[in-house]
């Protein structure tokens, strides 16, 4: 089988990616480990989507993504999920001026963000506001559904005559002359390039092409009260304790990252880090601890961590033909669409454009890419 690009891995960014290239006229192959796409982290993330990131290179990310979202059903026949219910960061004393910074540049530049003080925020949400100095308000941010919009992508790249195969885990890429061999148990596969999208498998696969990638997994949780008559209403974000919370339906989704979580992928959900996180919202916001939880409802997942938790993207240094999107850990979905936009365009053009800031350069300088909005 041979291809002019071939993707590994079928979440929403190799799906993404796929769609963007066969789009652009190449024939791509995409190469999926499992029997069904977008079973990774694309199927446990928080639906997440928006434009409040400190560092300039992320908010344009997820801004392109808002946009390509609003005319997604349109361009797909597919309703991707968005819905704009904004997203509230509340920023502790020590944090505040920076982010008030960064929130500001970015208004200045017409993203839709606001400055909001804390009795603004307390109209939206009741919240004990101790060591917190202000709020950020983005009421295009919001939630989609990034499952379906992988799935979209895969659809209409395959009508642009893709093929995705499936249980074709990568375990071998060999680098040969005019072009790279790929292996799965059963098919060998040639093409003059490929893309590494296998999410927090990135590191691994990696590995099987003999280059290093710092693509980490950890193990976090999402956990679900009881229905509790929650509205329509913003995703939080209380970046002093880590908490944010959503509803959903007539629940709250909750989590936040644990700091001394492992690397690995260790599997099911964390109940102790749930104890943690409840207490640690119960302090912020006390109407929480009235709320039931429903253990069983709670899930996992793997974020895909870089050493300064961003993004990879863009050629391996000194191996032609191979390029990596990889390393997301917890806004990768909502970059995907503007990611494999621009990756697509990266590879045929070979101008890097906006995503110039993720390459690898960084990483070997040991230079991270600064952002305090990491949740
Ligand atoms: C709990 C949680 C909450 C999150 N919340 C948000 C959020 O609110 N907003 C947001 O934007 N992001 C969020 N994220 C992050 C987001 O889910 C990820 O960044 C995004 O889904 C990454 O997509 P991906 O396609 O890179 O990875 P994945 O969806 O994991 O896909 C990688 C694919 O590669 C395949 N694969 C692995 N090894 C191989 C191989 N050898 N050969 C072929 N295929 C292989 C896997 O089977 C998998 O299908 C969250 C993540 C988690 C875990």
């Amino acid at each position: 089988m041979t291809f002019d690009a071939v993707v590994v891995g079928a979440g929403i960014v190799g799906a993404s990616v796929a769609y963007y290239l066969a789009e652009a006229g190449l024939r791509v192959g995409v190469l999926e480990a499992a029997p069904a796409p977008a079973t990774g982290a694309t199927a446990r993330s928080a639906g997440g989507i928006r434009v409040q990131f400190s560092n300039p290179a992320n908010a344009r990310l997820s801004r392109e993504s808002i946009e390509i979202l609003k005319g997604f059903s349109d361009a797909f026949g597919v309703d991707p999920g968005y819905r704009p219910r904004g997203y509230l960061f509340l920023l502790p004393e020590g944090a505040w001026e920076r982010w008030k910074g960064a929130m500001a540049d970015l208004a200045a530049q017409g993203y839709p963000v606001e400055l909001w003080d804390l009795g603004q925020a307390r109209d939206r949400i009741e919240f004990d506001p101790a060591g917190l100095a202000g709020a950020s308000f983005g009421p295009e941010d919001g939630v989609f559904d990034p499952p379906t919009v992988a799935l979209a992508y895969l659809k209409a790249a395959r009508e642009r005559g893709a093929r995705v195969l499936f249980e074709a885990p990568l375990i071998e890429a060999e680098r040969r002359p005019g072009g790279w061999r790929l292996r799965t148990p059963r098919e060998v596969i040639e093409a003059p390039l490929w893309v590494n999208a296998a999410g927090a498998w990135a590191g691994e696969v990696a590995g099987r092409a003999g280059y290093a990638l710092p693509v980490t997994p950890y193990r976090r949780s999402i956990y679900l009260t009881a229905p509790a008559g929650a509205r329509p209403g913003p995703l939080v974000v209380d970046a002093a304790s880590g908490v944010y919370f959503r509803p959903e339906g007539a629940r709250f989704l909750f989590g936040a990252s644990n700091p001394d979580e492992p690397p690995g992928f260790r599997e099911g959900v964390d109940p102790d880090w749930m104890v943690e996180v409840l207490v640690r919202a119960a302090e912020r916001f006390p109407w929480f601890a009235e709320l039931g939880i429903d253990r069983r409802s709670a899930w996992w997942g793997y974020y895909a961590e870089t050493p300064d938790k961003n993004a990879v993207i863009g050629p391996v240094p000194g191996l032609e033909g191979a390029w990596v999107a990889a390393g997301f850990s917890g806004h990768g979905a909502q970059q995907a669409p503007a990611v494999g936009r621009r990756l697509a365009d990266w590879i045929v053009s070979g101008r890097p454009g906006p995503l110039a800031p993720f390459g690898f350069s960084r990483l070997a300088r040991g230079a991270g890419l600064r952002e305090a909005g990491i949740v």
